[in-house]
């Protein structure tokens, strides 16, 4: 049987759903799944851990390991791999996981492949699915190492209801502190808006917004939806929007259940930050756009127009 090792992905103390997601599929796969949970203060996070389908519940928790280090970080996943005997180690698409991946996959001498979209168990044989040029191919890749460290891009799995753990937990030693690289503060945007990678659903501004009054009339409807606020490069160079919120090739890579596309074009580049989300709907007013090759819903119109009607129709649905 397969051994499966997901590095929990914990923000500010909470635990994302992208640790259920990647529980489930060890799970779906026939594999055995542990966890290892790293940071301060995480006694609360265990039965949450086990809840999501994890066996075995590898803990690191250490005032010293509150702010990510890539270096310590990497020796813990290294001994809960080596504990359990881990065949595939798998990291959420992020910062830390991006980070840490290679240092882990080094340290093992195992096989690293990012953003992978599946894992298909042959037997032995490990094969990995990932996304190439930007989304234009997929990639079906053969893994000829004992080993597999992979950072799953967002939204490939979904987590399953109904799914349970046991708890079992394996205290690890603190590791060394890295003294090449120590994180001293994390400074955040701290503006309290949705993070696009939590969200549920979605809303992108694009050049069809035109202005900063375009990009507040879209905006409010990102906050009736309680929408995480997107863009497309254009109004990011166009200096209207901060550059954490491009969604695309050189921006973020978003999967969420609902994508609004406001008076964009569909670039590639920015179909490869969105085109894995559920449901994809577009509001533009050139019927040719290349934005409605990808998306289930179209609405050929003026955002100017379009939006507020949106707008008003939600309010009397909610009320
Ligand atoms: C290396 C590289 C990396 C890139 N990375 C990214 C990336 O990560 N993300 C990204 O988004 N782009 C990226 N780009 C840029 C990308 O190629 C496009 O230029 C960009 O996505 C266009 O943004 P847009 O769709 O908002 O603007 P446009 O292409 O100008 O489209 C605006 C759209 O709005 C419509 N419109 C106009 N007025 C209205 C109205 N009143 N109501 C409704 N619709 C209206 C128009 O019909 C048009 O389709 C990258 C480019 C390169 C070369």
């Amino acid at each position: 049987m397969a051994k499966v090792l997901v590095i929990a992905d914990i923000k500010q103390g909470a635990l994302k759903g992208s640790t259920a997601e990647l529980l489930s599929k060890a799970k779906a796969i026939g594999a055995e799944a542990a966890v290892v949970a790293i940071g301060s203060n995480l006694e609360a996070l265990i039965p949450e851990l086990a809840n999501a389908g994890s066996d075995t519940q590898y803990i690191a928790d250490d005032p010293g390991l509150e702010l990510f280090s890539a270096g310590p970080y990497a020796s813990c996943v290294v001994d809960a791999a080596n504990q359990f005997g881990a065949d595939l180690i798998w990291f959420s698409f992020s910062e830390s996981g991006k980070a840490a991946s290679p240092r882990v996959a080094a340290q093992l001498g195992a096989a690293c492949a990012t953003e992978i979209t599946d894992v298909i168990l042959n037997g032995d044989q490990v094969e990995i699915i990932r996304p190439a040029i930007a989304n234009k191919v997929k990639q079906r890749v053969k893994i000829n190492a004992e080993r597999l460290v992979a950072v799953v891009r967002a939204g490939a799995f979904e987590a399953t209801e109904g799914i349970s753990g046991t708890e079992n937990v394996v205290r690890l030693a603190t590791p060394a502190a890295d003294v090449k690289a120590v994180i001293k503060e994390l400074i955040s945007d701290a503006t309290g808006e949705i993070d696009l990678a939590d969200a549920d659903i979605v809303i992108s501004v694009g050049r069809g917004a035109k202005d900063q009054t375009g990009v507040d009339l879209i905006r409010a409807l990102a906050d009736d939806l309680g929408a995480g606020f997107g863009s497309s490069r254009a109004m990011v160079d166009g200096g209207f929007m901060a550059h954490n919120k491009q969604v695309g090739q050189t921006g973020k890579i978003v999967a969420p259940t609902l994508y609004m596309a406001m008076g964009i074009s569909g670039a590639i580049q920015h179909l490869a930050g969105m085109n894995g989300s559920k449901v994809i709907l577009a509001v533009n007013k050139d019927p040719e756009a290349p934005i409605f090759n990808v998306a289930d819903y179209g609405i050929v119109g003026d955002l100017f127009e379009v939006v507020p009607l949106l707008r008003e129709e939600i309010k009397k649905i909610r009320s």
